[in-house]
């Protein structure tokens, strides 16, 4: 074994990360776990891999869940298309596989939703396969450890660590050599890593060469798109709500939302007016606005206010709007953005009608 390998494995004995999904060999709960931790901090994730395996404990149940039952486990996670894939990849596995799990590396890239990283996961930790995790912890490790500034988002530099990840990986251990790289760029490499503790130090050639704080190098910067939404709360003396699934392939997919006038700034309700009037066809009040909210996505910011209206007459409506007792509210799956506004709403005591 190479003394990085060593070295890694020493140090993972003594402080591995203790988590749920590392006490199994079950594909299935490996798989959901490594979704939901795809973009997503292990603190974040946690408590959602909790409720979810607790109420789809094989893949028949979650096969069998409805979407929207999904959808509100999932509400705040983010990233919705990986329920989506989830849902979708359980009910090929559940009906088409007859609930067996891909047991190679090369099946299991074949599922939806699962890139490189994740078949290595669910390869190695299920099956004891020798294939390297490289996500951005591992990027990170051994950009430090080993000096090298191809950018981790370059075609080249995804070949070289993935290659460099390979190479130390012990054949008799790969479950273990994945698990440690991860923990060890989770709690020791970070960002801002902790040398002073570091037992690699004696071979880590960013320390030697005081560039921790530069590797790894990236060359592509993210530009966020700016999005602003407006939100009618529609109101009637029924006490019912108007509330819309997103349908289109976009963010948020599958969610609901209050009606949405998005534009390409926000507006003054001077200026929102005539766009609320043309969408329902009758003479509204403005009741009430909210203050803006916003939102961070990783291509783009969204902006919200929300507007409570009341209507002179009954509006005319599209036909996928639903007319829902507003009491129900909770029991549909919204974006952060509105579950935030919901929440400061009752935090408030404002009532809405
Ligand atoms: S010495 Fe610092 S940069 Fe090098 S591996 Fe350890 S924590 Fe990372």
């Amino acid at each position: 074994m190479s003394p990085f390998t060593t070295l890694l494995l020493q140090w993972w004995a003594i402080h591995q990360r203790q988590l749920p999904w590392k006490n199994t060999q079950d594909p299935y709960l490996i798989w959901l776990s490594e979704i939901m931790l795809q973009q997503t901090r292990v603190e974040q994730a946690l408590p959602y891999y909790e409720r979810l395996s607790a109420a789809f404990p094989t893949v028949k149940h979650l096969a069998d869940a409805s979407t929207d039952d999904l959808m509100r486990l999932w509400e705040g996670l983010g990233y919705y298309s990986r329920a989506r894939n989830l849902h979708a990849t359980a009910k090929h596995i559940a009906y088409q596989l007859d609930g067996h799990f891909p047991n190679t590396y090369q099946q299991i890239l074949q599922l939806k939703g699962v890139g490189h990283y994740t078949a290595a996961a669910i390869a190695s930790f299920a099956y004891n396969l020798p294939h390297a995790v490289v996500d951005g912890n591992v990027f990170r490790v051994l950009s430090r450890v080993f000096g090298i500034e191809t950018p981790i988002d370059s075609t080249k530099g995804k070949q070289q660590f993935t290659q460099l990840a390979n190479q130390f990986l012990p054949p008799n251990r790969p479950a273990d050599f994945n698990q440690a790289i991860m923990d060890f760029g989770a709690i020791q490499c970070t960002p801002k890593p902790n040398c002073d503790t570091c037992s690699l130090q004696n071979i880590c050639i960013a320390f030697e060469q005081k560039k921790t704080t530069t590797l790894p190098i990236k060359e592509k910067k993210i530009v966020k798109k700016e999005r602003f939404f407006h939100y009618l709360l529609i109101t009637d003396p029924q006490q019912q709500i108007y509330i819309n699934r997103r349908t289109a392939r976009d963010i948020w997919q599958h969610l609901y939302e209050f009606p949405c006038i998005e534009t390409n700034k926000l507006l003054t309700n001077v200026e929102l007016f005539p766009h609320i009037n043309q969408l329902l066809q009758t003479n509204i009040a403005i009741e009430n606005t909210s203050k803006p909210y916003t939102q961070q996505l990783t291509h783009r910011t969204v902006h919200a206010i929300f507007h409570h209206i009341t209507c002179r007459t009954t509006p005319t409506t599209p036909a996928e709007w639903q007319h829902i007792p507003a009491a129900d509210l909770s029991q549909y799956p919204f974006p952060k953005i509105i579950t935030q506004f919901l929440a400061d709403q009752s935090q408030q005591q404002q009532i809405l009608f």
